[in-house]
């Protein structure tokens, strides 16, 4: 796996010691670095926090004090105005905050606003504004192609040739933790009765999203070179799905309210700039793409990053990010290509991730072959899909600097039973 380095980051190139005292090794070593919002008592303000190992760093009250002239970024319990901020800006705080944490000096400043992480309660970090999911890994695509279009090619002829995708819901995208309600719709039982119920095929999509800081100019697309400038990090995501609903709904359009209901994300987002040792090249394409997603002329953005997804605390798949056909530069490319323009607080995700193994899938209609061959959990229960009470969790960690692992931290959610059973009202 060839590593390639970016110039772009002056901070992560080696590790570093803290006075905190957080190893290097850990996840959210001061390699990492990521920002959210939390809260420490009901009721409180939220607040900005930097993860520091186990610990969350004040950074609404630090900079307050320490940082005056850029605490209008931190003072609204929402990373809303430092998205907005820029790379400039993005960089100046990741460099001072670095210069915090490994210099003796602010130790007495800072030291009593370093607050456990099993203190607090971390919210949604950020305003969503539009959201869209992408369908990018080739695996996942042709696994779905054999399952639900058999003896046909597996992916469809414009896979190859553009990121395919779907704009969804903003307005459900709920912060890790947030109970995920079973959906009830309309939908087709398998001896042909339409009917509306509960789901019978709750799923999740064990994903990468990405967050835009900087906006862009209506009318403009944005290349593929541009994209560090207009990408603030990324963040944990699972899509959930009701497969029943969803195949349903999605013939001749895409997907509605199978993936409305919800999408989680996790509460830190870690900057792009953690991400410099985790860049390697992406597969080769075939059919060349078009020039507007030809990345073979810029530092690629394949990123060596492993998922792992747990069932009631199960480890069940160990999906590999590296093989994604298209990234994220290329997606973003394509979602501007026609001209819409880009706010700041759109999420961007990355597709489900797949890999060529069994234990590599990153859906249960994959891991349970559309059901047909359920999973059986380390404690010998079996699952086709999500039961309620089911909990699934996704972590992710990618390569960091001198063999550490950069984490992003994780997303999870505990499935509730329906709360509607029958058809409202006409
Ligand atoms: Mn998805």
């Amino acid at each position: 796996m060839e590593l390639v380095g970016t110039g772009t980051n002056q901070v992560t190139s080696r590790t570093v010691t803290s006075w905190t005292g957080v190893a290097a090794e850990h996840p959210f070593g001061l390699h990492t670095l990521p920002y959210g919002v939390f809260t420490d008592a009901v009721g409180s303000q939220p607040r900005v926090g930097v993860a520091v190992g186990d610990a969350i760093l004040d950074l609404t009250t630090a900079t307050r004090d320490l940082l005056p002239e850029h605490a209008a970024l931190f003072r609204n319990g929402s990373l809303d105005a430092l998205l907005a901020a820029g790379r400039q800006t993005w960089t100046m705080v990741r460099e001072t905050l670095t210069r915090w944490l490994t210099d003796d000096r602010h130790a007495e400043a800072l030291a009593p606003l370093l607050l456990p992480a099993t203190d607090v309660t971390m919210q949604l970090p950020f305003t969503i504004a539009d959201y869209v999911d992408f369908y990018s890994c080739e695996q996942h695509a042709a696994n779905i192609g054999r399952i639900f279009r058999p003896g046909q090619r597996a992916v469809p002829p414009n896979w190859r040739h553009l990121p395919v995708g779907y704009h969804g819901r903003a307005g459900t995208v709920v912060v890790s933790g947030t109970p995920v309600i079973r959906p009830s719709c309309q939908r087709r039982l398998p001896e042909g009765t339409v009917t509306f119920g509960p789901s019978t095929a709750l799923d999740f999509e064990a994903e990468i999203g990405f967050v835009i800081g900087t906006p862009s100019v209506l009318g403009r697309p944005v290349p593929l070179t541009d994209f560090a400038h207009h990408v603030f990090g990324l963040c944990l995501l699972n899509d959930w799905s009701a497969r029943d609903i969803q195949s349903w709904e999605s013939v001749p359009l895409g997907p509605l309210l199978g993936k409305s209901f919800a999408t989680s994300i996790s509460p830190w987002v870690v900057p792009l700039d953690a991400l410099s040792t985790a860049r390697i090249r992406p597969p080769v394409r075939d059919p060349y793409p078009l020039p507007y997603l030809d990345d073979t002329i810029t530092e690629p953005w394949g990123l060596d990053i492993t998922l792992e997804v747990r069932l009631n605390g199960q480890l069940i798949s160990r999906p590999p990010f590296a093989g994604m056909y298209w990234t994220a530069p290329q997606q973003l490319a394509h979602l501007t290509s026609n001209g819409a323009c880009l706010r700041t607080g759109d999420l961007f995700a990355s597709g489900t991730v797949s890999g060529a193994a069994p234990d590599e899938r990153g859906c249960l209609l994959e891991l349970s072959w559309n059901g047909s061959a359920p999973l059986t959990l380390a404690d010998g229960s079996t699952r086709t899909f999500l039961a309620d009470g089911d909990e699934v969790s996704i972590t992710a960690t990618a390569s960091g600097p001198e063999g550490t692992s950069v984490g992003l931290g994780e997303v999870c959610g505990r499935i509730s039973p329906a709360l509607v059973d029958r058809a409202p009202r006409g």
